[in-house]
């Protein structure tokens, strides 16, 4: 079996089981990746995340508007969204409105710490494969609870520990410094998610496909490309 064949049996398990799973309707989507319904890069995926952040940070929203026009509507059907973003769970890390992005443009993930757990794994290859999004940012920001809780390595209650094992690997060499943590975390989940999901490798080598990672300031408002 040639190396191509077996990740097309892959991804033909992979897309066999969403169907299975009830997440892929019976669409004629057949096997394979998703056509995207548009038909921009994934530098362009980028930028229109990046020029959203710019009117939010300059208070110029156009988001909400739109919003309401779509729930005005009701006619939400399906989802065609350009973009995905792995976000922590921080309460102020308002995904599409740090983006200026209405209703059905960001197909996001959040999780404390931004960190790729194998369910985060499969929720952005649904969105790669199945959504056709163009880019993934993994989007990290200043001040974050769960890095600077790993970066401590305190004991505490519960579960929450079982985010630091994930979180390790990206901050360990980064001394206690909180910023420089938050930063590798980001450089380090995006690696992930680029390279050890073969689905996202694929779409990056042959569909130009963006994975790249970015720090949210809590202060100015303004994501930064790492
Ligand atoms: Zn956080």
């Amino acid at each position: 079996m040639t190396k191509m064949s077996r990740s097309q049996l892959t991804r033909r398990g992979f897309v066999t089981g969403l169907a299975a799973a009830g997440v892929v309707g019976g669409s004629g989507m057949g096997v394979g990746f998703a056509q995207a319904t548009s038909s921009m890069t994934g530098e362009a995926a980028i930028r229109e995340l990046m020029a959203g952040n710019e009117r939010f940070a300059a208070g110029k929203i156009t988001s909400f508007a739109e919003d309401l026009e779509i729930l005005k509507a009701k006619t939400v059907a399906k989802q065609e969204p350009f973009a995905a973003v792995l976000s922590c769970a921080d309460s102020r890390v308002p995904v599409e409105i740090i983006f200026d992005e209405s209703i059905g443009k960001i197909f996001v993930g959040r999780v404390a710490g931004n960190i790729v757990t194998p369910e985060i794994m499969g929720s952005m290859e649904y969105g790669v494969a199945v959504l056709g999004v163009k880019a993934i940012l993994v989007l990290g920001h200043t001040n974050c609870g769960a890095v600077s809780a790993a970066v401590a390595g305190k004991e505490v209650p519960g579960q929450i520990s079982v985010l630091y094992q994930h979180l390790m690997p990206g901050v360990r060499d980064t001394h206690g410094d909180v910023a420089a943590a938050v930063k590798a975390n980001v450089a380090f989940q995006t690696r992930l998610l680029r390279e050890s999901s073969t689905v996202i490798a694929k779409a990056v080598k042959e569909q130009g496909v963006k994975v790249v990672g970015g720090v949210y300031d809590l202060g100015t408002g303004r994501v930064t490309l790492v």
